[in-house]
């Protein structure tokens, strides 16, 4: 188990930034911690890592209880702050560098690391100089530099344009296939694009923990059809699978299903038999955006 979060609560003055969270990382997993701002995302990670301290609960990080057994449990982990603190007067090799001898790695390390998240041409250049997507490289740099088992990434891709986006995001599963990573977002594409696990936290506590195919499947399938009468809503009904039925418009319905089986040849069938015909029909699945919503407001 690389991470394991037990009953954590944080306070700050009296305010529960926090509320009793419970999970479990297995190694090689990469999570989407997912929340709208002010969820606590920060607040978890900073606790995970050590550098606050939680209220009540406890945190292992490969095995390690990061409260007692500080040091080493920080050996096992890469953290990239939120905003992404960088010394911008420096050049980034130097920065590594600066970096490398605070973790006794080896020199011969900071080429290595370059090579790997692709900061070889800027190497030269100071921190200053480099777009968003390269200064947050160096980010991710500096923290895989000690060789962690343990990445957490507190939103490493907040504020990139769209380019720099999908750059950041194939790193991060790049690096994440030897390692366990965390990483937080506002945003629900994010995690569809990188994870394979989402963590869903609002308001201090965690409100969904699923695999993303499980979400996925689990989704209400919509249809939206026109026949070419008006019909009274029982009859609707009676299609197999039905759980809502809306008639948005004279003729035309939207009809919500709770299964995964492809409802359209039902609907033919239903229209068929009822000496309707189709004049429109249209599928649409509940994105995981909505249910991100639901959950979280
Ligand atoms: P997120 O990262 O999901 O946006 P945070 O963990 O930063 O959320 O914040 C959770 C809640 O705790 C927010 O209401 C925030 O205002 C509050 N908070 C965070 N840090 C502090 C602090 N140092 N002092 C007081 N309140 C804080
Ligand atoms: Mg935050």
């Amino acid at each position: 188990m690389s991470i394991e979060v037990k009953n954590i609560t944080k306070l700050y003055g009296n305010q529960k930034a926090v509320n009793a969270i419970n999970f479990k990382i297995n190694k090689g997993e990469i999570v989407g911690f997912l929340g709208p701002n002010g969820a606590g995302k920060s607040t978890t990670m900073k606790i995970i890592t050590g550098y606050v301290s939680a209220s009540e609960g406890e945190v292992n990080v490969c095995g390690l209880a990061i409260n007692k057994q500080t040091i080493e449990a920080q050996k096992q982990i890469g953290y990239l702050p939120e905003h992404n603190p960088l010394y911008l007067d420096m050049y980034v090799k130097e920065y590594l560098l600066f970096n490398a001898s605070i973790y006794k790695v080896p020199k011969s390390e900071v080429d290595v690391i370059i090579e790997k998240v692709k900061l070889t041409p800027e190497a030269h250049k100071k921190i200053s100089q480099l777009s968003k997507g390269y200064r947050q490289r160096v980010g991710i740099a500096a923290a895989l530099l000690h060789n962690p088992e343990v990445l957490i990434l507190d939103e490493p891709t907040t504020g990139l344009d769209p380019n720099q986006l999908v750059e950041i995001r194939s790193l991060i599963k790049e690096v994440g296939k030897d390692k366990t990573v965390l990483f937080s977002t506002h945003i629900m594409q994010e995690v569809e694009a990188v994870c394979d696990r989402v963590i869903l936290i609002s308001k201090g506590e965690i409100v969904a923990d699923k695999n993303l195919k499980e979400l996925k499947e689990n989704q209400a399938q919509v249809i939206e059809v026109e026949f070419d009468l008006k019909i009274e809503k029982q009859f609707v009904k009676r299609i197999e699978h039905i759980v809502e039925v809306d008639n948005f418009h004279d003729t035309s319905w939207t009809l919500t299903f709770n299964t995964t089986t492809d409802m359209r040849s039902k609907v033919f069938d239903f229209a068929h038999e009822n000496g309707l015909k189709i004049l429109q029909l249209n599928t649409k699945n509940k994105n995981l955006e909505s249910l991100f919503r639901e959950l979280t407001t």
